[in-house]
């Protein structure tokens, strides 16, 4: 893979938004992306695996609960800098910033939200340094958009103490190698719940899914409960029914929101050097109509996604971003980021389909961010009954 030459476009000087600490953070993970991930993602991505080398760093960086209070091991950050870090960790791999994300908002965030006060005290630390790594578990083999109707469920075990859980999960990203997952399962009253399953706990498993052709440097598998016995005080108190799962959404969703960016940040970059270099009938590519038509655009479009996450990063902090806020900047940003993935690899003619550089594995990477987290048709619906007050789901 070509060095990593990564320059970050910011067109309309958004920085002069960003206070001295967001700058810090951010040019913080810049740096590291650009030492640790850069060097080796493109072997990983090839190989199908999961670097597990980066975990540490990953930590130092605060990718591990950016806005999770320092008494649990978080960075205790605000909103926009965990928007910044996602950015810059996607700039190297949608991969490596799904495994932060899950992490993050999925695993953590529920635990801190949801979880009690030993809970947070047992797992939050651990998660934070990367010592315990995490898995979200809510989509099943015929339940992916639809999470309502889950079929993974618990019972009384009768001894006043356990429960058993049994079911399945699938398209679990970390799951292969996870310490704990946080999974979303059904009462006998058919109210669902968060509970959280530790590795070596009987009929607990976690099969990875092989074959993919997207996120390939991140693991993805799944997670299988045969009568698993697991104790009553592992069930998350503070929060049930589906708006439990959806809060850790909105988490993860936001910070999805500002990775695409810097997915499109980096095809951009890429290919504006490119279309400067390459010379063809005797003058550079970036000097004929139709390539400028493609840059002006792509920088257009990034700008006004930076805008929109800064934005909602704002709206956030203050408390006060909806859910369907939130779907419109994840729904929005990943279309752009894949759009624009699609016209740099263009530009960048034979060479645009090779792993010397990174546009191709971004460009297939974003072919799972745009499904998980809410698919692209899923979050059209849930600003179309935002607006409209009919719901078009069923
Ligand atoms: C690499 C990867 C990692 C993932 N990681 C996780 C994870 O860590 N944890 C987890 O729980 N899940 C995870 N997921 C699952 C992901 O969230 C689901 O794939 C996603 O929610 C879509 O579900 P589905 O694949 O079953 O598609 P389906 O729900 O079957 O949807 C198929 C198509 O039908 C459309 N559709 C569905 N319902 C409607 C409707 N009402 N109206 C119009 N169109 C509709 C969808 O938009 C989509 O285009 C991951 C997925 C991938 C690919």
């Amino acid at each position: 893979m070509k060095p990593d030459l990564f320059e970050a476009p910011d067109y309309y000087n958004l920085d002069d938004l960003l206070t001295e600490e967001h700058k810090m953070i951010r040019d913080a993970a810049r740096a590291w992306v650009k030492r640790d991930v850069s060097p080796i993602i493109e072997e990983a991505a090839q190989e199908a695996k999961f670097p597990k080398s980066i975990i540490p760093g990953l930590a130092s960086i605060g990718a591990f609960g950016p806005y999770i209070p320092e008494e649990y091991g978080g960075a205790g950050l605000d909103q926009i800098s965990y928007g910044l870090i996602m950015q810059e960790i996607e700039r190297g791999d949608s991969g490596v910033r799904s495994t932060a994300s899950v992490q993050s908002s999925l695993v953590m965030y529920p635990i801190w939200k949801y979880g009690s006060e030993e809970h947070r005290k047992k797992f939050l630390p651990k998660l934070a340094s990367g010592e315990f790594m995490g898995s979200f578990g809510l989509t099943e083999p015929d339940h992916g958009s639809n999470p309502s109707g889950m079929i993974t469920s618990f019972k009384d075990a009768g001894d006043g103490e356990h429960i058993i859980l049994n079911g399945a999960k699938l398209w679990i990203s970390n799951s292969p190698f996870c310490d704990v997952a946080v999974v979303w399962a059904k009462n006998e009253e058919g109210r669902i719940h968060g509970v959280i399953v530790e590795r070596g706990m009987e009929g607990f498993t976690t099969p990875e899914t092989h074959n993919k052709w997207s996120l390939r440097a991140s693991a993805t598998g799944e997670l299988i409960f045969q009568d698993v016995k697991i104790p009553k005080s592992n069930i998350l108190p503070g929060k049930s029914g589906l708006g439990a799962p959806l809060g850790c959404l909105d988490s993860a969703r936001f910070g999805i929101a500002w990775g695409a960016i810097g997915a499109a940040m980096d095809c951009y970059d890429t290919a504006l050097r490119y279309a400067k270099e390459r010379i063809q009938f005797g003058k550079p590519i970036a000097a004929f109509q139709l390539q400028q038509k493609k840059l002006a655009e792509m920088i257009t479009e990034i700008t006004k996604a930076q805008l929109l996450a800064w934005r909602l990063g704002v709206l956030r902090e203050e408390g006060k971003a909806t859910s369907a806020q939130i779907s419109m900047a994840k729904r929005n940003n990943v279309d752009m980021a894949i759009k624009i993935a699609r016209e740099a690899r263009q530009i960048l003619g034979g060479m645009g389909i090779t792993g010397e550089y990174s546009i191709m594995r971004h460009m297939m990477n974003l072919e799972s961010v745009i499904t998980y987290e809410g698919t692209h048709d899923i979050h059209l619906l849930i600003t179309g009954l935002d607006i409209t007050g009919e719901n078009a789901f069923k």
